[in-house]
């Protein structure tokens, strides 16, 4: 199997991505298996932070790496808090100041329409000129008040019009097949299966 260094610490993240490419002989090990610490994610857009990310575990480890990089984006807010998302009530992270900040923000704003975006990037060694790049966008609204106890992050606050749920209530499974991840994931598999 070749091996695949995944620049994330998150477990969860980690156990997903190994599954989903264990069948293209890819092992997925984290970053810190090489004691690669967190590179700085110093750019205002998503994808220039992935790849970034991705740069530094494959030039610390000489392996090909796998990014990701993903955020909340709000139409009323000129993309807000985009890259932003995990720090936007500033530090520590917090999820819960991070909401009653987006909430505050959009008071008596008649505009809810967001986004998420994620973006993974597979780069085969650091000086890669060519890496796989993908995206995905989940499309929904943020309503003011909180529903549901799944998922993370802004999820309770993100309805989803089609379904008439936010996504902290749909379940796990539907709300990977779903989500930006989700989507940026199988465009991926779609070009390995491709020979990219
Ligand atoms: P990261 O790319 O996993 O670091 O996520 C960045 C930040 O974007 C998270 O801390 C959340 O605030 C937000 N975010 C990204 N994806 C999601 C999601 O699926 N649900 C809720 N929040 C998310």
């Amino acid at each position: 199997m070749k091996k695949l260094v995944l620049a994330s610490g998150n477990a969860g993240k980690l156990r997903e991505f190994g599954q989903l490419l264990a069948p293209f002989d890819f092992e997925v090990l984290p970053q810190s298996a090489f004691d690669v610490p967190e590179a700085a994610e110093p750019h205002v857009t998503f994808v220039e932070n992935a790849i970034a990310k991705a740069r530094h575990a494959a030039q610390l480890t000489g392996l090909p790496a796998l990014a990701d990089d993903s955020g909340l984006c709000v139409s009323a807010l000129g993309g807000a808090p985009g890259v932003f998302s995990a720090r936007y009530a500033g530090e520590p992270k917090s999820d819960q100041r991070n909401n009653a900040r987006l909430i505050a923000d959009l008071a008596g704003v008649a505009d809810r329409r967001a986004h998420y975006v994620a973006v993974l990037v597979l780069m085969r060694h650091a000086d890669d000129p060519q890496p796989i790049v993908t995206e995905g966008e989940w499309h929904g609204e943020i309503v003011d008040v909180p529903r549901g106890a799944g998922g993370f992050g802004y999820d309770p606050f993100f309805l989803v019009p089609e379904l008439g749920k936010t996504v902290a209530e749909l379940p796990h499974e539907e709300k990977n097949r779903r989500s930006h991840r989700g989507q940026a994931l199988a465009q991926l598999i779609a070009r390995l299966r491709a020979g990219a």
